[in-house]
């Protein structure tokens, strides 16, 4: 337990996991995975899981684009992270 909590702390950093508890959920990326898109920062987003199990949010530019990661959010969870357009 010691280990995982450590582990999480290095992951997000000591600012970014203070900050965190006050602020709302806001998408990773500020590129849709989808179609390379500016992300609609009022539009609905797909909750999904990073390479190392952490929660994240995947933002996208449209209705369409949501529903085509909700349709399978792991294949566009590298493009998310990476902020770019999925390959
Ligand atoms: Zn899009």
């Amino acid at each position: 337990m010691r280990l995982a909590l450590t582990a999480f702390l290095v992951i997000c950093g000591c600012a970014g996991f203070a900050a965190e508890k006050n602020v709302a959920a806001k998408p990773i990326n500020t590129v849709c995975p989808v179609d390379g898109k500016a992300v609609d920062t009022k539009g609905s987003f797909v909750a999904a899981k990073d390479a190392n199990d952490k929660p994240i949010i995947i933002g996208t530019c449209s209705d369409a684009c949501t529903q085509t990661v909700k349709a399978d959010p792991q294949a566009y969870v590298p493009a998310a992270v990476a902020n770019k357009k999925k390959d």
